[in-house]
């Protein structure tokens, strides 16, 4: 398992800066939800984590070594995007294995665990499916689990269920949470919706405009906010 540790990290555009001197420790198995509104940096902060951007200054650390040390492939990180980004001449069964025959593992392995991950998420009766023949929570449903099919040890979600209507998001929310407590994955799930980041965190981190405001337990973040943004994001009483 592995935990994530950032130290004084910086991010720039140019000369703008996204990220300010963020400090976070995520420890290895906790399920950690970044909120704060559009445009705050929740998604850059992801990427960082993910390796798709690289830090301006400061320290990442992906277990005991620090990322830029690290190959992507031993990253062993997968994202989640919004939108599904699933290859769609492809069966639902192909596009749960693409990433196994990138990586070239032989095909009895890739069937095998292809039929765990559906199993998983019970997609089985799907697997002959196209992604047009498919509902958008369903979708989800295969992008999630092709996430899962390498076994990540870290899996990174940027708002996975705001595609999705309400009673939707409410079922995939319990699945996810479902699935957090059956992996022994780190988690770093993205929203801005505080009810959802409420419901499915071990701890909350609260953003506002590249700056990290307050982390805690959704109880600690509820009954001690640290300042009224904070306290009118989770909308405790103060
Ligand atoms: P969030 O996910 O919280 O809505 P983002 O991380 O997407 O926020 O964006 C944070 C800020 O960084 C925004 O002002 C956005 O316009 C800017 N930004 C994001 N990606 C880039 C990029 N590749 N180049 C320049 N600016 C960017
Ligand atoms: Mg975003």
């Amino acid at each position: 398992m592995t935990g994530l540790t950032l130290k004084q990290v910086n991010k720039k555009f140019g000369e703008f800066p996204v990220i300010h001197e963020v400090d976070l420790s995520i420890d290895s198995g906790e399920l950690v939800v970044f909120v704060g509104p559009s445009g705050c940096g929740k998604s850059t902060l992801l990427r960082l984590i993910a390796g798709l951007e690289d830090i301006t200054s400061g320290e990442f650390w992906i277990g005991g070594q620090r990322a830029d040390q690290l190959l992507a492939a031993a990253r062993n990180i997968a994202m989640v995007f919004q939108s599904y980004a699933l290859y769609p001449h492809m069966t639902v069964a192909e596009n749960i294995g693409f990433p196994l025959k990138l990586a070239k593992l032989p095909r009895a392995r890739i069937a095998e665990k292809v039929a765990a991950v559906g199993e998983s998420l019970r997609l089985g009766a799907l697997f002959d499916r196209k992604p047009g023949q498919l509902s958008g929570g369903q979708r989800q449903r295969v992008a999630i689990g092709r996430a899962l099919a390498r076994d990540p040890k870290v899996l990174l979600l940027d708002e996975p269920l705001s595609n999705l209507d309400a009673a939707l998001r409410l079922e995939m929310r319990m699945e996810l949470s479902r699935l957090h407590k059956q992996l022994a994955a780190t988690m770093v799930y993205v929203t801005h919706d505080q009810v959802e980041a409420m419901t499915l965190a071990d701890r909350i981190v609260i953003m506002r405009e590249g700056k990290v405001e307050q982390v805690g337990t959704p109880l600690e973040l509820y009954s001690r906010p640290a300042n009224v943004f904070v306290a009118e994001f989770i909308g405790s009483p103060k």
